[in-house]
């Protein structure tokens, strides 16, 4: 496949953008480096790049395109937006209806408010947990990214009981010592953490259903286990389901079914994004009404944006949400998923190739290693050689995937039984070449 144009673009880039690229994850530095291919155009579940190759897409952009690309109801409704001026600095109507919308499918959030990305979302869920309980620490859990503010690029410390440490340049050891990171899945790891620091944890936050270090289930009773001791701490559950949110059904993971029960896993804050913008920058958060009173104006947590609950963003999220509601969306993305998780199963054991997949609906990550996957530790002790070279004779045959062991393949409303066809003869000829 001739990418000679991306190549070109790439050194380009490079003169001008740091790295060459707007974001780390885009660059192929985690799948050996090179030129990541600069696309031009896509349209429902298909790319085209600069040289005009076609590709099968199940990055859909680090998750928000669920709908895929350039979806005619989103289009429409952005066009609208801009005819009728894209950014007001006054509330809208829009807003409300958006807003509405969220509490209706995830009714934990008595009080919502938006913001431009999940980064943000999640940064100030933790403010106002500070305001609200008057304590500092948060606990995270190891390998859930939470978005690149200060506080939560913090890895663990040698420990569970032991402070972070600054996973990032630039984040001061202060900063750190505020955060505590334990291992997903492990309660007991929280327990240690909670009886050490208990008294000045503000919030314990976490990815409900994880999708930063592939898509990991929590185990049974985690969650309930998790909001029990952090409620009985004095302290406040913030989920983040900036990448979970209306990805696995018209909800969240709170009422998502096969959790435990509904009323043991309710947080008290909610971060959201990706989905909810149809494309187009957004986060918001949400949460308990007296919570969420902390918030400016109403209370002293200060939170503002230029551009937050811009009509072209809530336009694009509204019409999202619309498809998504339509009759059996999620159950024609899970039935493709699983044809398409069953394929690759079959194929990679046909070539001796040792792969754990872990899928949730039309979600799913793929792990060459022989074990399961159920916290960070295991995930990381999976062969990144492997992944990389699969990526790229995949990407060689029209397949694109997250250039990263960690990141899931994403399928879309507007991928078909052709296109999982067309992925699993990728797949095959893929695993061949890799054992030969
Ligand atoms: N939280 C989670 C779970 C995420 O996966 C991400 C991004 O991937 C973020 C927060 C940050 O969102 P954004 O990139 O919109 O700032």
């Amino acid at each position: 496949m001739n990418r000679s144009t991306s190549e070109q673009l790439y050194q380009e880039a490079l003169q001008h953008i740091v790295g060459g690229v707007n974001s780390p994850s885009r660059s192929f530095k985690a799948v050996g480096g090179g030129a990541p291919v600069f696309m031009k155009r896509g349209s429902g579940a298909h790319f085209w790049d600069e040289d005009g190759n076609k590709y099968i897409d199940y990055l859909a952009a680090y998750g928000p395109i669920i709908t895929g690309h350039a979806h005619p109801h989103i289009t429409a409704a952005i066009t609208e937006a801009a005819e009728n001026g894209i950014l007001y600095g006054t509330p809208t109507r829009l807003e409300i209806k958006l807003a509405k919308m969220l509490k209706e499918a995830i009714p934990s959030m008595d009080k919502v408010r938006f913001v431009n990305s999940g980064t943000e979302a999640v940064m100030t869920t933790i403010r106002v947990a500070r305001a609200y309980t008057k304590r500092s620490k948060i606990v995270k859990f190891a390998g859930c990214y939470h978005g690149h503010s200060d506080l939560v690029l913090v890895a663990a410390g040698s420990g569970p009981s032991t402070l972070g440490i600054p996973d990032s340049a630039g984040v001061p050891q202060s900063i750190a010592q505020e955060v505590i990171t334990v291992p997903f899945n492990d309660l007991e790891a929280l327990r240690e953490a909670l009886d050490k620091w208990g008294e000045e944890v503000a919030a314990v936050m976490v990815e409900p259903i994880v999708g930063n270090f592939g898509m990991v289930m929590p185990k049974p009773g985690f969650l309930e286990g998790l909001c029990k001791l952090t409620h009985d701490n004095g302290s406040l559950v913030i989920y983040d389901e900036v990448i979970t949110a209306f990805r696995f059904h018209y909800g969240s993971t709170q009422t998502y079914a096969g959790l435990d029960n509904h009323e043991d896993i309710i947080p008290d804050l909610t971060a959201l994004g990706k989905i909810i913008g149809g494309g187009l920058p957004i986060g918001a958060y949400g949460g308990r009404k007296h919570v969420m009173e902390q918030v400016a104006p109403l209370g002293p947590a200060y939170q503002a944006g230029t551009m937050a609950g811009n009509p072209a963003s809530i336009s694009a999220g509204i019409a999202c949400l619309e498809v998504l509601r339509g009759e059996g969306v999620y159950e024609e993305m899970e039935r493709l998923a699983i044809r398409l998780v069953d394929g690759l199963q079959a194929s990679a054991a046909r070539h001796g190739i040792p792969l754990t997949i872990n899928r949730i609906r039309g979600a799913f990550s793929t792990h060459f290693c022989d074990h399961p996957i159920t916290d960070y530790e295991e995930a990381q002790d999976t062969d990144g050689e492997m992944f990389a070279s699969f990526f790229r004779h995949m990407l060689d045959r029209g397949i694109n995937l997250a250039p990263s062991k960690y990141e899931a393949w994403f399928l879309t409303t507007e991928h078909t039984d052709e296109d999982i066809d067309a992925t699993l003869e990728a797949a095959e000829d893929s695993f061949r070449a890799m054992s030969a």
